[in-house]
């Protein structure tokens, strides 16, 4: 009798698909994926189902889209089916392995289904090394005070001001020791591997799910200097790093001032992707050591990609959702099958939990939204496909919940078409992908009407579907959770409250 195969999906934060070496970026971020793309399936074009982090996963691991249980809703719902329950209620020992996002943490509902769930960040958090407050002279700070008072009185005085002062705490921070590991605010990927590799050595031989996400390409951009030296900067040090990504990180800059800092900031992000390659290959040389690398299933994905001015942004706000945001590389490998490169139609990570459940031979939850596609993937084939991704114009700081009830921002792509309706001021315009993949000029309105009209059909669909009949308790149950936070309950404390209740 075979044994049941595992499965290892690794999530990597802000990933975008055209920095990595197997969808045809020049520079070697991924030299282990590219060997490894050559035997698996390689997805051209994966669209997230939301952007950011908090929008994308309840695709990611639940296969629901992330306001299908109301805008106000974050996270995954308490009891909801996952991934990691559907494999756990299987057999399946379960396990997740995370570099300190806080929107994946079990406040949010991400350890359902795990038997082990360790969130590094709320472990040990780093101290933040770039914070001077407690050095700083306190005649000085009366002085600085002082000064920021009057400057603040016209416009150019205070735009002098936050320049002198910006340049004053580079240059105090410049007298510091640094290193990339202290100024980085979260463990980097060696040290989720590092668990993860632990965890594999000590498992028998059931199968198991392990899920590691990894935030080395986030900002700030701290990637260790063995990632710069292998793309061949090693001549970049903690303080120069520290220095661009504050200029990076600075409010009020105009595009054209912080154009200076791109390309060095691209560098150091692609370290950072190089950093998370290097670890992998370090993953699988475990499973292999391990005499379980025969029989895992393996998919690397990411959650977002990464803006870098293409449209006059910096990170992954969700304030527009461009290619740079929403398409992401997907890496699938099934052992015994050689994979292929797969055709160039959008896949949503809606389908990437059914899909992985199918390759296992492992039922769907009845409330994932997205279906399987490995009878087409198995064969190299991908039917023609739309993908809608959603998520809250401006929605930056989603633990509060009043930030989450802004309007709805939608995009539905096909190969050749995207439309993107804003609801906010219910506008909805298309670009030509083939034409213009950078989203520079869309279309006019009389072009295209066919097109047009299907794509919004699908996002009118997509907004008028009906409930399933589970979304009102997870709503409910979701809700009770953080009506329970805000209580300042423990967790454990709200569950006898949760568990009364009942579908009726
Ligand atoms: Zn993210």
């Amino acid at each position: 009798m075979t044994r049941q195969r595992s499965l290892v999906l690794v999530t990597v934060d802000c990933l975008r698909a055209d920095h990595v070496g197997f969808l045809g970026y020049p520079r070697p971020t991924t030299p282990f994926l590219d060997t490894l793309a050559l035997h698996s399936y390689v997805f051209p074009s994966a669209i997230v189902a939301g952007a950011p982090t908090y929008f994308s996963f309840p695709a990611i691991l639940a296969s629901r889209f992330p306001l299908a249980l109301g805008r106000d809703v974050l996270g995954i719902a308490p009891t909801e089916p996952t991934l990691a329950s559907a494999l756990q209620a299987c057999g399946w020992t379960t396990a997740a392995f995370l570099a300190g996002n806080p929107y994946l943490s079990q406040r949010c509902g991400y350890d359902e289904g795990f038997d082990t769930f360790r969130d590094i960040l709320a472990e040990d958090l780093p101290c933040d090394s770039t914070s001077s407050e407690g050095e700083m002279d306190t005649h000085f700070t009366r002085l600085n005070r002082f000064l920021e008072r009057n400057a603040r009185r016209n416009e150019r005085t205070a735009a002098g001001y936050e320049e002198l002062y910006f340049l004053y705490c580079q240059w105090l921070a410049s007298r510091r020791q640094e290193t990339m590991e202290g100024l980085r605010p979260y463990p980097a990927a060696d040290t989720i591997v590092d668990q993860a590799s632990s965890w594999i050595s000590s498992q028998g031989d059931q199968p198991f799910f392990l899920w590691l996400h990894l935030m080395d390409p986030h900002h700030p951009y701290y990637p260790p200097e063995e990632a710069l030296a292998a793309i061949g900067r090693a001549d970049i040090s903690p303080s120069r790093a520290r220095f661009w990504n504050a200029s990076w990180s600075r409010g009020h800059i105009n595009c054209k001032r912080l154009q200076r800092y791109r390309d060095e900031i691209v560098t150091l992000y692609d370290a950072g992707i190089q950093w998370a390659d290097t670890q992998i290959s370090r993953l699988i040389r475990t499973l292999q050591h391990s005499c379980r690398w025969d029989d895992t299933v393996f998919a690397v994905t990411g959650d977002h990609g990464e803006e870098f001015l293409e449209h006059g942004r910096r990170f992954h706000a969700p304030e527009d959702l461009a290619d740079e945001l929403i398409h992401v590389p997907l890496l699938l490998r099934v052992p015994g099958m050689n994979g292929t490169i797969l055709p160039n139609e959008p896949f949503s990570l809606i389908h990437l939990a059914p899909t992985l459940l199918d390759v296992l031979d492992v039922p769907s939850p009845t409330t994932f939204r997205g279906a399987s596609y490995w009878p087409d993937i198995s064969k190299g084939q991908l039917p023609k496909l739309t993908a809608v991704t959603e998520c809250i114009e401006g929605c930056n700081n989603p633990l509060q919940r009043s930030n989450r009830l802004g309007q709805r921002l939608l995009s539905v792509r096909d190969a050749s078409y995207k439309v993107l309706v804003r609801f906010g001021n219910s506008t909805d315009i298309m670009f030509d992908l083939k034409n213009d993949p950078g989203e520079y000029c869309p279309l006019p309105r009389d072009a295209k009407p066919a097109e047009r009209a299907q794509l919004l059909r699908v996002a009118r669909e997509h907004v008028t579907s009906p409930p399933q009949a589970s979304d009102p308790e997870f709503r409910l149950r979701a809700c009770l959770r953080e009506f329970c936070q805000q209580l300042s309950f423990r967790r454990n404390a709200a569950e006898p409250l949760l568990g009364e209740i009942q579908v009726h």
